[in-house]
């Protein structure tokens, strides 16, 4: 797959009703017209196949379903987030090598779906309301870690409102480490429904790819990104195979009460367990 790995990876999040899909059918859109091809992608670990959520729904973004530079794909059903990752990872790549060279990929704050997708990609944009007072206490700390952009959208409503609302993102993120030397996240105001603010958000997208590629980082960024991929892999494929062995897993509902009972302390029991999955060679402590 020659193109694979040469698109723009770009996660998107927020809290439902901040106005993802209207953001992403409108900034889709721009870029589509600029002659880009953009694939919106979405992570969303409580989407079953009956129901539950519809983030990445055609429905969601009628013009952008319809463009022909445009592909959407909503979010794999899945029990696991580590599985609903997984399959994401594997169309990015299908999505990379046929020609899309935006991906967006769209998520909610549900459990961790913040920090795999921002593990997935090159920059993430998080998007926030206008009520900053109230925002500001509900905003997940590791959200503001992995953000490089905080857009305040909606900005067409209250334009005072989304630049007081900036001001004091701003501020927030003054007290944290930038993740990268050389990119200090950025606040901008935005209305995915008018459209103003979504050519300066695709400026601060290619600036940053600018940066990051002469400085190395971005390569780095996505490096570590494939390591921490691959100890997750391994431990979700230990994990799976341990709790899936016919006969461990009745001796660990056992050994479960036995400890839970206070019969066997936690060290004996998770040795017996290890013992039975992986012969009696253990590491010596
Ligand atoms: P999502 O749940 O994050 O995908 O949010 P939606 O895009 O579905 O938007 C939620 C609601 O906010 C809808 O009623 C939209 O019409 C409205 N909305 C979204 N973006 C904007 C915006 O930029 N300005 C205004 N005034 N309303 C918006």
């Amino acid at each position: 797959m020659p193109r694979a790995g040469k698109a723009q990876r770009i996660g998107i999040t927020g809290v439902p009703g901040v106005g993802k899909s209207t953001f992403i059918e409108s900034f889709g859109t721009m870029l589509t017209g600029m002659g880009r091809k953009v694939a919106v992608l979405a992570v969303d670990p409580t989407s079953r196949r009956s129901g539950g959520s519809i983030l990445g729904d055609k429905t969601r973004m009628a013009k952008l379903a319809a463009d022909d530079n445009a592909f959407i794909r909503p979010s794999p059903a899945g029990d696991t987030l580590g599985g609903v990752a997984r399959k994401t990872r594997e169309t990015m790549l299908v999505c990379e090598a046929a020609g899309y060279d935006v991906l967006l990929i769209e998520t909610v704050g549900v459990g961790q779906s913040e920090t795999v997708v921002a593990d997935m990609v090159d920059f993430f944009l998080v998007l926030m309301l206008p009520n900053a007072g109230d925002e500001l206490q509900g905003i997940k700390k590791g959200v503001l870690e992995v953000a490089d952009l905080l857009a305040v959208n909606k900005a067409d409503i209250d334009d005072k409102a989304a630049r007081r609302a900036a001001r004091a993102y701003e501020a927030a993120l003054h007290i944290l480490e930038p993740a990268e030397p050389d990119w200090s996240p950025q606040v901008h105001t935005v209305s995915g429904a008018s459209g103003a603010g979504l050519p300066e958000i695709w400026s601060a997208i290619e600036l940053h790819r600018r940066k990051t590629e002469a400085s190395g980082s971005r390569t780095r960024r996505r490096s570590a990104q494939q390591v921490r991929w691959l100890d997750t892999l391994v431990q979700d494929g230990l994990a799976e195979r341990f709790a899936g062995r016919a006969d461990i897993a009745p001796r660990l509902v056992d050994l479960r009460r036995n400890v839970a009972d206070g019969q066997i302390p936690a060290s004996v029991a998770a040795d017996e367990l290890l013992a039975m999955a992986f012969g009696d060679n253990l590491p010596a402590n």
